[in-house]
């Protein structure tokens, strides 16, 4: 049978079993490693009032709340918010590793100072 991804979209790494948890939009059960986060930072009040409610503020300086919250979704709930897009399998190929990224290593290496160890000579 062909396996679309290597991981089974998951990232499990042999754990036996995960904890499941709700979507937050379709309350479905997904594992824990497959669930897509993101964090929401919002107004709590719309950007076309906020003039007219820091103007009507007794307090000066005063900076209105704001509304975070942390979501979950499911796979397909991800795909239906645009959060995550269905990739082609070329796509899905892990990317080749440059040689740049070995250049620099090499080049760490060679620009760090050695320090040599003074050898104490034992008194006898
Ligand atoms: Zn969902």
């Amino acid at each position: 049978m062909p396996v679309k991804r290597r991981n089974h979209g998951r990232c499990k790494n042999h754990a036996g079993r995960t904890v499941p948890a709700h979507c937050h939009n379709c309350y479905r059960l997904v594992p824990v490693d497959k669930i897509t986060r993101r964090f929401n930072i919002k107004q709590m009040i719309e950007s076309n009032i906020q003039q007219d409610v820091l103007a009507a503020c007794v307090v000066t300086d005063y900076v209105l709340p704001k509304l975070y919250t942390k979501i979950q979704y499911c796979v397909s709930c991800a795909i239906h918010n645009h959060l995550v897009h269905v990739r082609s399998h070329e796509e899905r190929l892990p990317k080749p590793v440059s040689l740049d990224r070995f250049k620099r290593v090499a080049a760490k290496k060679v620009a760090k100072p050695v320090v040599e160890k003074k050898v104490e000579e034992k008194k006898e």
